[in-house]
């Protein structure tokens, strides 16, 4: 397929915005495709381009790409930069700059999909000090080559950000309809792989191929989330249920094959190097070839430490001797997904854990299996007490079922009134705080689209401004006075003291005195708070609100 055919399928897809018309258009394109071509197509839809087990990285920052874009179409970069502020889209200023240079170029040589995929790769491998400028290089050469129409779609996918609205449950479906095969299967292989491109050659293959799916190690998958809920429901629906301390720490995935072992965070970035002590830890607990889940905290003197110092060891670059001497990381392991071979995801929970206490010797978490509400409500208290967050409820009866925020899992913790929110823009700050960022726009998720609620500008510390200033500052994407526009990467806990009805943003509500509380940069854009969750929120707090005045 030829990039010029990818990016005029983009261009429909961007045009409409019905889910079915999208999946249509897409479920068309794959059965025509090479193997070779299938994984990329499918990936690039979706803006990707590596699995997304990989935490490989394309190094390409916006710096580099306009700067690329300038010596391509012959202009300076602050020429490129301003047509961007302009336009805010990276794409449509890479189109309009490109279609002046190509009526004075006669030569293109045409891109094809595979190759573009392949100079990719090759830029993501680039390591060392020559490394910028061997980027640079091979960026101009691909937007050399490309029409205006390509080199939109290809600016998009080195941002990692297409923005045309298809999204992984489209592509879900559309490889569904594609090869005639049930969806749900499809996204089960989907779970045990990680990797689109991967489900999609499996699909062509048909319902067979893409049953007989098994787990990778060192190929992690999406952690199982949890909802909220509440004791007496879940024994009421289930019966017996499984009771564990909820720890306010990191979650991360082990995976170990003979001596080699690597350590994964929440967002499934490698962190092995961060921390050698957890992995010694992991590996003097069991001889077997796993793959664990658990959450691992920070102690000081027999109590847990707040949750930011156990972030700060899984970010660590430097000094990592000196900062495990400092405080002592506990691995909590509550669950196995891998034993020697064996792919696990399927098996009820229970089974998983009777598995996991005959491999795992040490750190395994503790769990109260029973039907009695008395019961678990000890094991809240005695969680609460020892310095945890809460409990968490499992259904013995279930499977893992990675990535997914389902019924199964029951979080228990005293209701706190903060919100996981999506940092989308910011505003200088003044006076002292000219220097870095000092309010920021945060932003709740609609189905996957992000929507404005609120501002923040109290909470922070000096520190944490310059901190948050640091992780910002390369992901400008617009600037308008003394307003900056993220691309949306980064998320903040905020506090707040009660939810407003409001149509001065997007989502209808607002915060009233919204407080930053910490960084969440363990968490990913799509785990931030949903709009139903707000609005159910807002109708329990008009609820009790009923209450207290009857
Ligand atoms: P939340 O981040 O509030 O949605 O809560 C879910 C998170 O709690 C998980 O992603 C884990 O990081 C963490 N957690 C702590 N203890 C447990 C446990 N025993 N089982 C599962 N998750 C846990």
């Amino acid at each position: 397929m030829l990039f010029m055919e990818f990016s005029r399928c983009c261009e429909r897809l961007e045009a409409i915005s019905g889910r079915l018309d999208m999946i249509d258009i897409i479920s068309k394109e794959l059965p025509g495709l090479t193997d070779d071509e299938l994984p990329v197509f499918v990936r690039f839809v979706m803006g990707r381009i590596f699995s997304d087990w990989s935490s490989r990285k394309l190094g390409i920052g916006p710096n580099l790409l306009y700067d690329a874009v300038g010596s391509v179409a012959g202009v300076p970069k602050e020429q490129v930069v301003e047509k961007i502020n302009r336009t805010g889209d990276v794409g449509q200023a890479v189109e309009e700059l490109l279609a002046v240079k190509s009526q004075m170029t006669f030569f293109h040589e045409d891109l094809d999909l595979v190759h573009v995929y392949s100079s990719l790769i090759g830029i993501a491998e680039q390591e060392g000090k020559k490394s910028q400028r061997e980027k640079l290089l091979a960026v101009r050469r691909l937007l050399g080559n490309a029409h205006p129409l390509e080199g939109r779609y290809l600016a998009r996918i080195m941002l990692e950000e297409l923005r045309i609205g298809v999204g992984e449950s489209s592509v879900r479906e559309a490889i569904a309809k594609a090869f005639g095969v049930d969806s749900a299967l499809v996204e089960h292989a989907m779970q045990a792989l990680n990797d689109m491109g991967e489900v999609a050659k499996l699909a062509k293959r048909g319902p067979d191929a893409l049953s007989d799916v098994h787990i990778t190690p060192f190929h992690p998958v999406r952690m199982m989330l949890a909802q909220q809920g509440s004791i007496a429901d879940m024994i009421k629906e289930h019966g017996e249920i499984a009771a564990e301390y909820k720890y306010d720490g990191s979650r991360f995935q082990f995976h170990k094959k003979g001596n080699w072992a690597r350590l994964y965070s929440r967002r499934l970035e490698d962190v092995t190097a961060a921390l050698p002590d957890v992995i010694q830890q992991l590996m003097s607990a069991t001889e077997h070839d796993v793959i664990l889940d658990g959450e691992v905290i920070a102690i000081k003197d027999g109590k847990p430490m707040p949750f930011q110092s156990v972030l700060r060891r899984f970010r660590r670059r430097h000094d990592i001797a000196e900062a495990q001497e400092a405080i002592e990381m506990v691995p909590n392991v509550f669950d196995i997904l891998y034993l020697d071979g064996e792919t696990l995801i399927d098996l009820p929970f229970a089974g998983r854990r009777k598995k996991l206490e005959g491999v795992v010797t040490m750190y395994l978490a503790p769990q109260l299996v029973s039907s009695e509400q008395a019961a678990i409500e000890k094991i809240y208290d005695a969680a609460l007490a020892a310095g945890h967050e809460g409990i968490m409820i499992k259904v013995p009866s279930s499977p893992y079922t990675p990535g997914q925020r389902g019924k199964n899992w029951i979080k228990i913790k005293p209701e706190v009134d903060t919100l996981d929110l999506a940092v989308i823009g910011a505003e200088w700050g003044e006076g002292k705080r000219a220097h870095v960022f000092g309010s920021f726009l945060v932003a709740c998720q609609d189905q996957g689209k992000l929507v404005p609620l609120s501002r923040v500008a109290t909470g922070f510390s000096e520190e944490q401004l310059a901190e948050v200033y640091e992780m910002l500052k390369d992901t400008v994407i617009a600037k308008s006075g003394k307003e900056v526009t993220f691309e949306p990467l980064l998320v903040f806990e905020v506090g707040y003291a009660e939810l407003q009805v409001s149509p001065t943003y997007e989502a209808g509500f607002a915060l009233r005195f919204p407080r930053f509380i910490r960084l969440r940069d363990d968490k990913d854009i799509t785990d931030i708070e949903t709009i139903e969750g707000i609005r159910t929120r807002y109708g329990r707090q008009a609820n009790s609100a009923q209450t207290y005045q009857n």
